[in-house]
């Protein structure tokens, strides 16, 4: 990101009060990844690499949960990267390795193979579970992340196009 951005701290704020209690603090960046050694969530504005497969995968796997915010889903799935990695096997984790890295991008089929890496399920897994037990709590925080995103752009004149 190019300009410097006006109150991205206090956008972070918000968004890191909703995972504090996991241990773990958001920054803005361009996608939405776990860093396992920083103990550190980054999140996106507007949307995510491969939003629409990933949604897919989760309310198929989660029917219950119904009109959840991609973004709050996203967040809790890398959440759940820190609540499930280290309940991975060694083969587990051998095998995600495997399986992304023979991933050709360019090609929808195989891209869907993501979702079955045993830590990307994992981690959806923990995220649908939670969400399923905390739902009003997790709207909640959707709409006070959904304002906080909403002053955000005004500040620094972001259009979503
Ligand atoms: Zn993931």
């Amino acid at each position: 990101m190019g300009k410097t951005l006006i109150a991205k701290d206090k956008l972070e704020q918000c968004i890191t009060e909703c995972i504090a209690p996991f241990g773990l603090t958001a920054k803005l960046d361009t996608d939405f990844a776990y860093y396992y050694m920083k103990d550190l969530v980054t999140f996106s504005l507007f949307t995510f690499d491969c939003v629409n497969d990933f949604m897919l995968d989760a309310e198929s796997r989660f029917p219950k949960v119904f009109g959840i915010s991609p973004f709050m889903w996203a967040l809790f799935h890398e959440v759940g990267h820190h609540e499930t990695g280290d309940d991975l096997t060694d083969e587990e984790i051998e095998l995600s390795k495997q399986i992304k890295e023979s991933i050709n991008s360019e090609d929808p089929n195989s891209r869907l193979l993501y979702f079955t890496c045993p830590d990307e399920y994992a981690a959806t897994e923990w995220a649908g579970c939670f969400i399923e037990e905390h739902l009003t709590e997790v709207e909640e925080m959707w709409n006070k992340i959904a304002y906080a995103l909403g002053k955000f752009y005004q500040a620094n004149d972001i259009v979503d196009e």
